[in-house]
């Protein structure tokens, strides 16, 4: 029963990322993982196609086997660089005849508004509705199922991207042997990293990976802004092989295993051995000394994506700041955070088994998009669960 399981599809810039989930109650659950690191990638975007490719290959395998599921079609998530989210409207009349509102009205809604911001150099890549209206009164969230005589109108945001990026994704999914049943922005996935409490009141996800800190501000239940800047954890292991004179590879372990993010609280006791470029000698450092120049750079991230927010009036963030990622590993990150704003601030993990890490909530999330989209569309028809 190949339906029931959703395979989605992260090309990140450390790694590749590929998880095999099904619906579960309410949630997902994530039955094979597939993790593959890889060059291919650089600021979310395909720099090596065959580097790219056989990551893809490589860690589809992995989730293939460790699922028992075999895999020939993905949802593919992109980033969200050079994006763009408008937000528009469309209807369709009905002309006084009494007409059940299925699946496809909504697809054919969706459809025409995809075709209609199709612009320049932009492409959409998702297309996502806030709410329905029925015979121009009822504001709902899903119409299915209830009679219009006279429109279903739909307000919806479009989130458009750069149209090579989205080519060369799709072009390199696709030559690993792969069909795409649908591309979601991280926008829009980011929608279920957060609890119902905090899209309402206003929250923001930051997912700080390896190239790319990317952020969306939901509230009221919906995307209002989204955008990236081209920092992550790669540059603060830059820092360090700067900072210390040492090898990346070396300064991404000592990074990994004694970073911490915030000096006050960072150990001053232990003692790290760090090899050096050029020299046999390796220098001995403490966690605080790392501190010392990890908080430097995450302070200016966090100030860069604050700053930005600030310029879209997004100033009151009651429903807190979630800051998930493979960055969001790194010990002290909450606490610095919590000390430059005063709204709450919480590290978001995935709590599925096997996939207990904040470098998988993007495609775990994309597993999600896949979900909703499939409910809202009338794809999904049984249910195991019920
Ligand atoms: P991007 O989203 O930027 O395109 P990505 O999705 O591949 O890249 P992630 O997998 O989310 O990125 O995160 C990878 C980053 O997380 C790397 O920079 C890595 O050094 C960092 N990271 C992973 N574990 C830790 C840790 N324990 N402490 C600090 N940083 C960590
Ligand atoms: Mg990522």
């Amino acid at each position: 029963m190949k339906e029931h399981y959703y395979v989605a599809l992260d090309i990140g810039s450390s790694s590749v990322k590929t998880v095999v989930g099904e619906k579960f109650h309410d949630g997902v659950n994530i039955i094979g993982i597939g993790q593959t690191f890889t060059d291919g990638i650089s600021k979310g975007m395909i720099t090596d196609f065959e580097l790219a490719k056989s990551a893809i290959k490589d860690t589809v395998k992995k989730a293939s086997i460790s699922s028992g599921v075999e895999i020939d079609e993905v949802f593919l998530k992109m980033p969200i660089t050079d994006s763009e989210i408008k937000f528009s409207e469309e209807s369709i009349r009905f002309g006084g005849e009494s007409t059940e509102i299925n699946g496809e009205h909504i697809e054919s809604l969706l459809e025409s508004l995809r075709e209609k911001e199709m612009a320049g150099d932009k492409e959409v890549v998702t297309v996502f509705p806030v709410h329905f209206i029925v015979d121009d009164l009822h504001e709902v969230d899903d119409p299915k199922e209830m009679v219009a005589t006279q429109s279903l109108a739909v307000r919806a945001g479009v989130i458009l991207t750069n149209r090579t990026l989205l080519i060369n994704a799709v072009k390199c999914v696709e030559e690993s042997g792969l069909t795409i049943l649908d591309v979601y922005s991280d926008a829009v996935n980011y929608g279920h990293v957060l609890t119902d409490a905090e899209i309402e009141l206003g929250g923001v996800v930051i997912d700080i990976g390896a190239d790319l800190t990317q952020y969306a501000y939901f509230e009221r239940g919906a995307l209002k802004y989204a955008s990236s800047i081209p920092v992550g954890g790669n540059l603060i292991t830059n820092d360090l092989t700067e900072a210390f004179n040492m090898p990346f590879d070396h300064a991404e372990k000592v990074k990994n295993q004694y970073g911490h993010a915030f000096f006050d609280m960072a150990n001053d006791e232990d003692v790290i051995r760090l090899n050096q470029i050029n020299s046999e000698n390796a220098i001995e450092v403490t966690p605080k000394d790392l501190a010392d120049i990890i908080e430097l750079r995450v302070e200016e991230l966090l100030l860069d994506v604050f700053e930005d927010l600030q310029r879209q009036s997004i100033t009151k963030v009651s429903g807190g700041f979630v800051v998930t990622g493979g960055t969001a590993n790194l010990l002290g990150i909450k606490e610095l955070m919590q000390d430059m704003v005063s709204e709450k601030v919480r590290i978001h993990v995935p709590n599925q088994m096997g996939a207990r890490k904040p470098e998988f909530s993007s495609v775990i999330s994309t597993v999600s998009s896949g979900i909703s989209f499939d409910e809202l569309l009338e794809y999904v028809t049984i249910d195991n669960y019920d």
